[in-house]
């Protein structure tokens, strides 16, 4: 296996005729889909689409006979910075435990006693402080950092009288241009002008702008081909090292490998370990979710959290990769709401910044299948539809949230009954497009159980009044729409007048309802 993969290397594992051999993630499969006009235009297809042909380069795998992901003894190993960090981090362990000794030694059963604790070395990955947080973010390769334009001031010039500098000037406006180099990705050669007082032309730098992205791009399109290079961007060194941590703590007992990749996450399997130090149990079986949303995919989702209130003061101060982390920790917050209230859902594990741990669903490495992808006896078809319908109504009134992706391939059939989850992107009711989110998932679930043939299936604007319990009567999907635009935006009148929600909506002509 090369340098930067993920996967360790069996220690068995013979030069393979062709890298597919020797993937830990086995060889990819091909599958052709056929499709109607109307899948085309879904946008789950898109996101279906996208998946298969990622997966193709870096398949799920799903019970693996090959060697597992991370254990304790099999990590790859080939990074020497992180082999030494690992290494440092064992014998900080063995050290401390040897000085725990010592010290139950001296103190014996000693009314007074020495404490050691001092002289404890605690490795700085192992810790979870503050400093950690700094070196998380500040590293020169954080691959999530926005890039920062040094910026002129907004009326555009600098200076006074005959000293003003506006920001056209030839020589400041050469020198950004030339500053600006460093955004460069790392391979491309710009020489050491950096350190130079060079004045670049904004000609010049717009064409070396346009070479450096083009060497970029096609740089990452031979990186594609290499063996390793999906597996790669699926989680970076600092990932693999939180990962590495949760194993060595003995929290987790292998991960054994991984069970989907998307755009925004992974989702790796793990066997759960017997970690003494956590007073949790931990489940038999793991999912963890790496959360992986870079810049781009985070100014498409933005709409879900930046509304949020929950979120709002905190959302303007953040940094991407604070942003990402929040994604984790929504989900979790999230999710813990629903298994409060019943709803069979994965169960929270721990949280470790954008790394969320929590239970499989599914079993023997086989993740439960989704909706989309089973096939159901018209009776158990009839059970789910019934059971969802009394989970939105759970999670609207009892969790006060709404799913906001929900759809047949959010939803999982285990042990008889259907399973929610990916609940990152959920909101409350109030969110300024909850209502619309709900809509939206009344509409998948709508269309998916009358396809599937129960009878008894709400349509999408009956379901989402008996979800809600609000009372909106348009008997057309555009009018039914409107309706509900305008209950969201009463609300938000609301807030801009009072400065709070409104913990409820009615839309029975009375004034809203407000209640501390
Ligand atoms: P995404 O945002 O990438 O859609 P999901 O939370 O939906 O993230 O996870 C992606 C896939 O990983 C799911 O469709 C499911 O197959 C699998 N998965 C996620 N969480 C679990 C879990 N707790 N147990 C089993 N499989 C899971
Ligand atoms: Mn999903």
């Amino acid at each position: 296996m090369d340098s930067v993969g993920v996967a360790a290397a069996a220690p068995d594992a013979g030069p393979g005729p062709a890298w597919q051999s020797k993937c830990p993630w086995g060889a990819p499969s091909t599958t052709s889909i056929s499709c109607s006009l109307a899948d085309v235009m879904s946008e789950q297809l898109a996101k279906e689409l996208q998946l298969e042909e990622e997966n193709a380069a870096f398949p799920e795998v799903v019970a693996a006979a090959e060697g597992p992901f991370i254990t304790a003894e099999n990590i790859d190993t080939s990074s020497d910075l992180m082999l030494a960090q690992m290494l440092q981090m064992e014998f900080d362990r063995e050290y401390d435990a040897q000085l725990r000794r010592e010290e139950k030694k001296i103190n014996g059963d000693s009314k007074v006693s020495i404490s050691f604790e001092n002289y404890r070395k605690v490795h700085p990955y192992d810790s979870d402080s503050s400093e950690d947080e700094v070196d998380w973010q500040d590293t020169r390769h954080d691959p999530y950092r926005a890039d920062k334009p040094t910026t002129t001031p907004r009326r555009g010039f600098i200076g006074k009288g005959k000293d003003i500098t506006t920001k056209h000037d030839e020589v400041v406006c050469g020198r950004k241009n030339t500053a600006r180099m460093e955004n460069f990705a790392p391979e491309f050669q710009v020489g050491d002008g950096i350190g130079m007082d060079l004045k670049l032309s904004n000609q010049v730098f717009n064409a070396l702008k346009q070479h450096a992205y083009s060497e970029e791009r096609r740089s990452a399109r031979l990186h594609e081909k290499k063996e390793h290079s999906t597996a790669e961007k699926a989680v970076d060194p600092k990932t693999r090292l939180l990962l590495y941590k949760m194993v060595n703590s003995g929290m987790l007992e292998t991960i054994t490998g991984c069970i989907s990749t998307g755009k925004e996450s992974v989702v790796f399997h793990a066997y759960g370990g017997n970690s003494a130090t956590e007073d949790k149990v931990i489940p038999p079986e793991c999912a963890i979710k790496v959360f992986k949303t870079t810049l781009n995919e985070f100014k498409n989702r933005d709409k879900y959290i930046k509304d949020d209130y929950r979120f709002k003061d905190r959302f303007s101060k953040l940094n991407p990769r604070k942003i990402i982390r929040m994604w984790a920790e929504k989900e979790m917050h999230n999710l813990t709401r629903m298994q409060n209230a019943g709803i069979p859902c994965p169960q929270v594990v721990i949280l470790k910044k954008h790394v969320l741990v929590m239970s499989f669903i599914g079993q023997d490495q086989v993740p439960a299948p989704k909706l989309k992808d089973v096939t159901l006896s018209s009776d158990d078809m009839k059970k789910a539809y019934y059971q969802i319908l009394n989970m939105m109504q759970q999670l609207y009134r009892e969790c006060n949230l709404v799913h906001a992706d929900l759809s047949e391939y959010n939803m999982l059939w285990h042990d008889g009954k259907v399973w929610l989850i990916d609940v990152s992107q959920s909101v409350e009711p109030t969110h300024p497009h909850g209502l619309e989110f709900l809509f939206r998932d009344c509409r998948n679930v709508s269309q998916f159980f009358q396809k599937g043939g129960v009878a008894e299936a709400l349509n999408e604007r009956e379901l989402f009044n008996a979800v809600s319990g609000l009372n909106i009567t348009a008997d057309n999907e555009v009018d039914f729409q409107a309706e509900i635009e305008a209950l969201e935006k009463m609300n938000e009148d609301h807030v801009q007048n009072h400065g709070k929600k409104l913990s409820t909506f009615s839309s029975d002509g009375d004034p809203p309802i407000y209640d501390e």
